[in-house]
């Protein structure tokens, strides 16, 4: 029976409990023995109470709480040989040879040693005759899977780190909370975010808080001092009407020259050359803070689930792996190879070679920053006169999905920096039907980011022929090169209609994007769609409220969340929560389910269970609805347990779009009007499509795929990644168990 143990280290990061949780119990379900170990490296080092053998109840009701409850800690001793010795020798002691590392650079860091380390540790524990020469021999290797658990996100060449999405959160709602404050006095802001050696946090911070100026180590201003620099883009901001600046530092800025900018340089600089008050605000340790994201609950629990596999599996080699995602697949990457390409990037900072700095960081940071220098601009960059100036058009369709005004402002900005008129129309598909269109300038669109619903205004309409023939006219009649759609299923649909026209109506032979904005995330072609990162944090959020609500009472709440016939929310928010089960309209659900499902739950509050949580897509089963699961489960608990359903409404489709959609919307918009460009202002007709992040690409699929790819009857496509997690939310949620999530 393989023995595994698992620690966090270093720093502490949302989202490490849901991992620490997928491991445990991702074990328990492979028969395998699982230890934890407290207190990071110093509990390895120490042994005794701090390596426990760990039940399924142990990692209970942890995946909403911030920090790690297993405990961290700095250790000085494991970085000395004599240190590590030691720690191998208690892992020795327990039978333990396969380690799931949690934790930063330095963490994996001390992991590699003491892996590469570990026959010679054994030999020298063998000779000085504290471990017998059998039990070193029954372990000649330690398989490490590493999870980079780092507010940072700081490993290059993985998606993202366990805690960073939650840091946004945390920088973006202060940052929102900022510019309210700012408004009413006329205050410059300069908001210092962590990030000593890299520069994500501010950088996305930038984008999805609107800032004005950004520090980045990778990016210092140019050379010949900073200081005009900046003030040269405040005052022009000031020019077009910016009326209260945010300056994000990142901890690491520093000037071309490799000299540390400080938060209080940057405050007096402004004070003398700009004037108004002035106030730096330190986040600090905020940002490490608070309930995990959605994002973060279910990054831990896949990564976690994964490693716990891959040491049981033995796919793990000698030398240690780090499991991450890349273009949201998991994948396992030499440890060395990841610790290497980040010394590279912070050697290259130092060398201030930053082109370099920038060039390793990756794809999505280079696009990010690229797409941050022209919103930070005051106004469109004097660009060089075109053959031909386009007229592009934006417009959002169905149902109001948050991120839907970052899309249009990201649209109109970067349309109209590469030297073409942005025109908005108002109200969805009505308003073209109607001739409402009006053009976008660079500050009509400012503080749209981090606004939710929909500034334009979306409907959902449905287009038969006499509306096809009035928008042929509105097409014609502003003379609209190119129509970018923002919006869902009646969105997508509304956008086939029009190109199903062409033949018809001339006007309609334009180049259409649609771009993907629902929060059911029940588009093609795309594995998210914005809006649904924003709904499935409201969802987890009240979720998380629901549980309180019930402490100690003994009981089952059914709840319904939204998502049509998709069952990504649904999904999603069972996993980010724990919930013992998700029902879904993909998978169906029978009288014999629910009732399997209800002697499971019975069989886990006789062993001690004193909560359970189901949830329910929508429109998982028309008959078998929200009112007729709750009266099932309540008749079949008999006494052991009630019920309460929760339907949770409008609430998921409210509120400030999260930093991810806020990010996503920007970068999406960005390509699509990119793409627009290219195809409105070639010499050939331009060809329509639909874009997505695809393997975390962006990819524009030709718009007359979009019947082929999607189940019309059930309005979702055929193909979604997600169902693949239903091993996962299996093996975590056992609703017979005796302990809650
Ligand atoms: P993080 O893992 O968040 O980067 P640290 O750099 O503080 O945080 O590392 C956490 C712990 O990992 C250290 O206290 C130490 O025990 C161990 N560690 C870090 N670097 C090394 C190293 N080079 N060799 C051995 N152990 C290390």
């Amino acid at each position: 029976m393989p023995r595994l143990g698992v620690l966090t280290s270093g720093g502490d990061a949302p989202g490490m409990n849901a991992a620490v949780r997928a491991v445990v119990r991702t074990a328990l379900n492979r028969d395998a023995e699982i230890y934890t170990i407290h207190e990071g490296y110093q509990g390895l080092l120490d042994g005794g109470d701090l390596i426990r053998l760990a039940r399924w109840g142990d990692v209970s009701s942890v995946l909403e709480l911030g920090g790690t409850a297993l405990g961290t800690a700095r250790c000085k001793a494991f970085r000395e040989r004599d240190g590590r010795r030691q720690a191998a020798k208690n892992l020795l002691a327990h039978g333990i040879d396969r380690l799931v590392v949690i934790g930063g650079d330095g963490s994996l860091t001390g992991a590699m040693r003491l892996s590469e380390e570990w026959q010679e540790l054994g030999a020298e524990l063998v000779a000085a005759g504290v471990i017998a020469a059998e039990v070193a021999a029954r372990h000649p290797a330690l398989k490490v899977a590493g999870l980079v658990g780092s507010i940072d996100n700081d490993i290059a060449g993985m998606d993202m780190t366990i805690g960073a999405d939650t840091a946004l959160h945390r920088i973006t709602e202060a940052m929102d909370a900022l510019s309210s404050t700012a408004r009413s006095h006329r205050r410059t802001f300069v908001v210092e975010v962590m990030g000593r050696k890299c520069g994500y946090l501010a950088l996305m911070a930038g984008i999805a808080g609107g800032a004005d100026y950004v520090f980045l180590p990778e990016d210092p201003p140019p050379a010949g001092g900073w200081e005009q620099h900046m003030l040269q883009e405040l005052l022009d901001g000031r020019d077009e009407g910016r009326r209260n600046p945010v300056i994000v530092l990142a901890e690491g800025a520093c000037d071309s020259d490799g000299n540390p900018i400080t938060a209080d340089q940057v405050k007096q600089v402004v004070e003398r050359g700009f004037g108004g008050e002035v106030r730096v605000t330190v986040l600090g340790h905020v940002q490490r803070g608070g309930a995990p994201s959605a994002f973060d609950r279910n990054l831990g629990t896949i990564l976690g689930h994964a490693a716990a596999q891959a040491l049981i599996d033995d796919t793990v080699g000698d030398a240690p792996v780090v499991i991450g995602t890349r273009g949201n697949r998991v994948v396992h990457v030499p440890l060395a190879e990841c610790l290497a390409q980040n010394d590279a990037v912070v050697e290259a900072i130092r060398a201030h070679d930053y082109p370099r700095a920038m060039a390793l960081r990756g794809h999505g940071f280079k696009e990010g920053h690229a797409i941050l220098r022209t919103m930070l601009q005051a106004r469109p960059s004097a660009s060089e006169p075109k053959p031909r100036r386009l007229r592009l058009a934006v417009l959002n369709a169905g149902a109001p999905a948050p991120g839907m005004n970052a899309a249009v402002r990201a649209a109109v900005r970067i349309g109209l920096d590469k030297g073409h008129e942005m025109l908005g129309v108002d109200n969805g598909f009505q308003g073209l039907i109607e001739g409402h269109v009006r053009p976008l300038g660079w500050m009509d669109v400012s503080g749209w980011v981090s606004r939710g619903g929909s500034e334009l205004g979306a409907r959902r309409t449905k287009l038969v022929g006499k509306e096809l023939y009035a928008i042929a006219r509105t097409l014609e009649n502003e003379r609209i090169d190119g129509l970018l759609v923002v919006g869902g299923w009646t969105a997508y649909v509304g956008a086939h209609a029009i190109y199903h026209e062409r033949g018809n109506y001339p006007a309609c032979d334009i180049p259409i994007v649609c771009l993907p904005a629902s929060i059911d995330n029940n588009l093609p072609g795309s594995e998210l769609s914005i809006g649904a990162d924003t709904a499935l944090n409201s969802i987890v959020w009240a979720l998380d409220r629901i549980r309180l609500s019930a402490s100690a009472q003994h009981r089952c709440f059914v709840v319904e969340v939204m998502g049509r016939r998709c069952g990504y929310l649904a999904m999603m928010s069972a996993l980010a929560s724990g919930a013992e089960r998700a029902y879904l309209h993909e998978r169906g659900v029978t009288v014999g389910d629910l009732l399997g499902d209800v002697e499971a739950l019975k069989r886990g509050f006789l062993a001690g269970r004193r909560l359970g949580l189901v949830i329910r897509n929508e429109m998982a089963n028309d008959v078998y609805d929200a009112r007729f699961m709750g009266a099932l489960y309540e008749e079949e608990s008999g006494d052991l347990f009630d019920v309460r359903v929760a339907i949770l409404g409008h609430l998921q489709q409210g509120g400030a779009p999260t930093p991810f959609d806020r990010i996503h919307a920007t970068r999406l918009a960005g390509e699509c009007i990119d793409h627009l460009i290219a195809e409105a202002g070639g010499s050939e007709p331009g060809t329509s499509s639909f874009v997505g992040l695809d393997g975390g690409k962006t990819r524009f699929w030709d718009l007359q795929d979009f019947p082929r790819m999607v189940d019309l009857g059930n309005e979702r496509p055929r193909a979604q990644w997600w169902l693949a997690l239903q091993g996962v939310a299996d093996a975590l949620g056992r609703a017979d168990r005796g302990t809650d999530g």
